[in-house]
């Protein structure tokens, strides 16, 4: 197989099921990087390498639905130390401000580099000559140089979709000058904002001595780095039909009727994640309704958490945490048939998460750090009726964007409950305004807008370093 464009990422977009006759099954996962990256896959006769989740097959390569997949095999020790070691344990807290302490351990780094050299290998051996290889997130940062030393004919793209964390931050990191060198592989690394690109310029800059000049990087070969934002976005027409579909709506005031039809229903959709804010949220909840300032007769907090990353110490505790404080706030504030909060831990499909999203009156998004967010934009594409309020973390991706939300400190709980009453009593001329605006802003700039953008700079940063040889 030689393709003309390589997706790279940890994950393939499938995921292995069991049918009921026992056989196993590839379903593909919803996720909008999907959606945006499948017609260009298909128009390309591209390939998707990734890891298909799980320990236990060698697999072939092969095609689901048009798409060909390439699946890379992990072992249980890549997985520890790759996987949950340095990128969830390490990456993730440091890059999201340290919201958790980030773990540094050698083998952990070892695991990676380890990790990234093999899909380095297996992308080397499928593209075909002067391909276009997109590599994707924090889990592969070394894949850029590893394969640019093995294939110096490819373009390479890279887009990291969580934060880029400031340089006072990046330097905790004794991997440092190796991760920026990794990134440095690429022609473009695209961001979610300005200001990652513009933190990433600058530790190059202070690092590894690359001479910059605004959001380009030099490097003695003569080859040059850009660096910029591509905000990445979600299928606004896919979940505006979505929010039309006369089931979506039905199943909307159903939910409405067994929550015991409250005057305003309040929701939280978040991976239990400690990077979302979800204790400060509840807990400036559970004080609005101490306060008398909103009455359980009246109003319900739904607050969906999707099981992540069960294995890893932090996860596990944070669930503790929630579990007690749901089970203390309903205790003491709930009454016979309205709890304060609906709590599920569990993950929805599509189709239950756009009914939630038309029946929820406030949507509650109160990352600490968060690259984008797409919950928040995709409550925007259901609200077609351009009511409903979102209150949004300052702090998420999203946030630069969605300017018209009511925009909150996390880490501010009085300013986050005054933000939570403002909305929840807004005049519906007031909501108009607001999701009028950010609806515009969401169905101009979707994922395939994305994709698009960043596929064609990178094809005009590659050509003009073509002309400088
Ligand atoms: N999601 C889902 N089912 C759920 C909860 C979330 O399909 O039960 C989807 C949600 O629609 C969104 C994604 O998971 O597309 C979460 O993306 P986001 O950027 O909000 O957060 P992340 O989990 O990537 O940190």
């Amino acid at each position: 197989m030689q393709a003309d464009l390589v997706i790279v990422a940890n994950r393939l977009p499938v995921d292995r099921v069991e049918m009921p006759d026992g056989t196993k099954a590839w379903r593909r996962s919803p996720g909008g990087l999907v959606s945006a990256l499948e017609p260009v896959l298909r128009a390309n006769e591209g390939v998707w390498i990734g890891w298909p989740g799980g320990t236990d097959e060698d697999l072939e390569p092969f095609e689901d639905d048009g798409l060909n997949l390439l699946p890379m095999t992990m072992t249980a020790q890549d997985i520890e130390e790759h996987y949950e070691g340095f990128s969830n344990g390490t990456l993730w807290p440091l890059y999201h401000d340290v919201v958790a302490k980030p773990e540094f351990h050698r083998e952990w780094w070892d695991g990676y580099q380890r990790v990234n050299k093999r899909f380095a290998e297996k992308c080397a051996e499928v593209a075909a000559k002067g391909a276009t290889v997109w590599v994707q997130d924090y889990q592969l940062q070394l894949v850029p140089q590893m394969l640019r030393e093995l294939r110096p004919d490819l373009r390479i793209g890279f887009y990291l979709h969580i934060p880029f964390p400031p340089a006072e931050l990046f330097q905790q990191v004794p991997w440092r000058r190796q991760l920026l060198e990794g990134l440095l592989g690429a022609d473009l690394v695209g961001f979610q904002l300005p200001q990652a690109a513009q933190n990433f310029v600058r530790l190059v800059r202070q690092r590894v001595g690359h001479k910059t000049h605004r959001d380009l990087v030099y490097l003695p070969d003569g080859r040059t780095v850009h660096a910029a934002a591509f905000p990445i976005s979600i299928d606004f027409i896919g979940f505006d039909e979505m929010a039309h579909d006369e089931s979506v709506n039905q199943r909307a005031k159903e939910i409405r009727q067994q929550l015991g039809d409250p005057k305003k229903i309040l929701l939280g959709v978040d991976r239990l994640d400690y990077t979302k804010g979800i204790y400060a949220r509840l807990r400036a909840y559970g004080e609005m309704l101490r306060d008398t300032e909103l009455d359980v007769e009246d109003a319900i907090f739904v607050q969906v958490a999707v099981p992540s990353r069960e294995r890893v110490e932090q996860y596990r505790k944070l669930r503790d945490d929630i579990d007690r404080l749901v089970g203390h706030l309903n205790g003491d504030l709930g009454r016979i048939g309205r709890p304060a909060i609906s709590y599920l831990h569990t993950s929805l499909p599509r189709h239950e998460m756009a009914a939630l999203y038309r029946a929820a009156d406030i949507m509650v998004v109160t990352p600490y750090r968060d690259g984008m967010n797409l919950v928040a934009k995709e409550y925007v594409a259901c609200r077609y009726d351009n009511d409903g309020a979102l209150v949004l973390s300052e702090f998420a991706g999203a946030a630069e964007e969605l300017r018209q939300a009511w925009l909150v400190n996390p880490y501010d709980i009085n300013g986050m409950k005054a933000a939570l009453l403002e909305a929840y009593s807004a005049e519906p001329k007031e909501l108009t305004r607001r999701m009028r605006a950010m609806r515009k802003q969401v169905a101009s700039k979707d994922v395939r807008h994305w994709a698009d953008t960043f596929l064609e700079v990178l094809a005009a940063v590659q050509s003009s370093h073509t002309k400088n040889v």
